[in-house]
């Protein structure tokens, strides 16, 4: 009945990436080793992870009519994801220019580009995929007006699933359509905003929940998730891993999350798969590269 097991709606960014001695200063210049290009952004992250765990999944996003929209288009195509909604042209493609240093501290500058045109029209001339799509995703890298017209363009009976990265406060029409909505450490303290008094994410989770949200996942690293939902709360230890590199986990956890609830699985059950994929994931570098197929995951 779905042709889709996953949509998912957000970025595609080129992270393009130069190893340093030394981050610059104002007004300096310093020579960095050699340029690495990754395809990246967090929509483009989901779907790639989706698809290698072997979900039918589906992009809608914007890139540029340039280099860096054709390597992010194969390699969407190359994972398996369908680009039938990926957008081309009207700005560059979104660049993320990375500096990072021994010591792995990094300095970033994100061009948001071809992503900031991902608008409400778009998202009305989907209506053909979004209808075909059991479980729906997003993040907040593209026009917040954009995910406001996803959630009012879902099909009955889809499932529509948020990470507010970057976190700002959120409207109560996209906070009510979340089931559920995740969130790392940071996001939940950002979309509580003054509300958040306290560090125990059992706390954010409640509050979060009373926001209208049919359930909430917080995610806490190497310390596993938390899930919430009318039912009560549950921790989701994580599963102990040497972590290589983090980058991209809470994508990959996204993901694998969506997937799993949209096959029927319980929200303390595909969390506890989210994180065996997660951490997968941060033991291998890259974000996307680093992503498990679905027998990687089974062997972890
Ligand atoms: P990022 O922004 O780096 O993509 P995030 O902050 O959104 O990540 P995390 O909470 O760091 O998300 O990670 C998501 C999930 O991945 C965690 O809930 C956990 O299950 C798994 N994970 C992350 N880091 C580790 C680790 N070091 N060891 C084991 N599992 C991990």
């Amino acid at each position: 009945m779905y042709d889709y097991d996953l949509l998912v709606v957000g970025s595609a960014n080129a992270d393009l990436v130069i190893g340093v001695e030394r981050r610059p200063a104002a007004g300096e210049t310093v020579l960095g080793g050699d340029l690495a290009v990754h395809p990246g952004g967090k929509g483009a992250n989901q779907a790639v992870a989706a698809a290698r765990l072997g979900a039918a999944t589906a992009l809608l996003a914007r890139v540029g009519d340039d280099g860096h929209g054709r390597l992010l288009l194969d390699s969407l195509r190359a994972a398996g994801v369908d680009t039938v909604g990926v957008l081309v042209g009207g700005a560059p493609t979104g660049v993320a220019l990375i500096t990072v240093d021994p010591s792995g501290d990094n300095s970033i500058v994100v061009s948001p580009g071809a992503n900031s045109r991902l608008l409400p029209a778009d998202v009305r001339a989907a209506a053909g995929v979004l209808g075909a799509s059991r479980v729906v995703s997003a993040q907040l890298e593209i026009p917040l007006e954009t995910v406001v017209e996803v959630v009012r363009n879902l099909a009955p009976g889809s499932r529509f699933v948020l990470n507010p990265s970057p976190p700002r406060e959120l409207p109560a029409e996209v906070l009510a359509a979340c089931d559920p909505l995740i969130l790392n450490e940071h996001e939940a303290r950002v979309v509580l905003g003054d509300a958040c008094t306290s560090d125990d994410p059992e706390d954010w989770a409640r509050l979060l929940l009373a926001r209208g949200p049919r359930s909430v996942v917080v995610t806490l690293g190497a310390q596993g998730a938390l899930v919430a939902d009318g039912s009560g709360t549950a921790r989701v230890p994580s599963v102990k891993v040497d972590a290589v590199d983090t980058t991209g986990a809470g994508d990959a956890f996204t993901a694998a999350l969506a997937w799993r609830l949209g096959a029927g699985a319980g929200l303390a059950d595909a969390a506890a798969y989210a994180a065996r994929v997660g951490a997968a994931a941060v033991t291998r570098r890259g974000a996307q590269e680093s992503y498990p197929t679905a027998e990687e995951v089974e062997a972890l």
